[in-house]
């Protein structure tokens, strides 16, 4: 299997009531850093998992009724942080960016997408309909802000359901099939249902031999998913499907249980936060 280069940049963050993500947690705002996987691969060239937040996202919700959603989740992101920036500080153009495969379309995702205008767009047709579908304020309350969608996403979307599906390793179970980006085995994107639609992870061999499983929002926090202890349902209710949620949870936590030394990777994690390249060229 080919194996990839993985860099976790931090791009941004918002604070939410901690019990938002953690049943009996408390009021207190919590920092929910927003994470993009930079995917070196030996021939596709620097791949993005999700690109985080971006100034884009300040003017997408500058206007009612989008910002209602810069209010749920007020957003922090230092000047050195969008993913454009950090892709650059690491050597490589924004241009050069050949792939950015999109876990979903909420907007702390998506925000970044304008800045890489060469790339194809993975991800699923489920997803992108979120985008085009229903009126403004009904996609707010989903958490899409269709501005941040790059006008030409049809032309350079690949969607996941039509690749080519291929068979996990074994140490991914009970993972066991995804959809091959390259047709090299390096990169799969498999479904996580539940937090909202179109809602995939992708899975890396990295240069270490190990595996990468990044999950996006399909978990809060590695720790909740040690310790099995899922978002409250009216959180999760309030984007996406609450039974599928809590099953693709009790999956992540299974696999975790039977391969601890895997790397999960949500989008919002502290300890994968940990990991990030830092923004100084120290
Ligand atoms: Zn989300």
């Amino acid at each position: 299997m080919t194996r990839c280069r993985v860099r976790i940049l931090r791009a941004g963050a918002c604070r939410h009531p901690a019990f938002m993500a953690r049943r009996g947690a408390g009021l207190n705002p919590v920092v929910f850093p927003s994470l993009v996987g930079l995917i070196e691969h030996p021939l596709e060239g620097p791949i993005l998992f999700d690109t985080g937040y971006d100034p884009a996202f300040l003017r997408a919700t500058e206007p009612f009724p989008e910002r209602f959603y810069r209010w749920a989740t007020p957003v922090e992101l230092d000047p050195r942080e969008p993913a454009s920036a950090q892709v650059r500080r690491l050597g490589h153009a924004p241009e050069d960016i050949t792939a950015v495969v999109i876990s979903h379309f909420h907007g702390d995702h998506v925000a970044g997408l304008h800045a890489f205008p060469r790339a194809r767009l993975f991800c699923a047709r489920a997803g992108l309909a979120q985008v085009r579908g229903g009126d403004r304020l009904g996609r707010v309350r989903r958490g899409v802000l269709a501005g941040l969608a790059p006008a030409d996403v049809e032309a350079r979307a690949r969607y996941f359901e039509d690749l080519s599906r291929t068979t996990l390793p074994p140490a991914l179970a009970p993972f066991d099939s995804g959809a091959d980006l390259f047709g090299d085995g390096s990169l799969v994107a498999v479904e996580l249902p539940g937090h909202c639609p179109g809602h995939w992870g992708l899975a890396v061999r990295r240069e270490d031999d190990a595996l990468e499983f990044f999950v996006a929002d399909a978990a809060w926090s590695t720790a909740a998913v040690r310790e099995a202890a899922p978002p409250p349902a009216f959180t999760t209710a309030v984007l996406g499907e609450t039974a599928p949620y809590r099953e693709t949870f009790a999956r992540l936590h299974q696999l975790w249980a039977a391969n601890p030394d895997l790397t999960l990777t949500p989008s919002h994690c502290p300890e994968a936060a940990a990991r990030a390249e830092p923004l100084d060229d120290a």
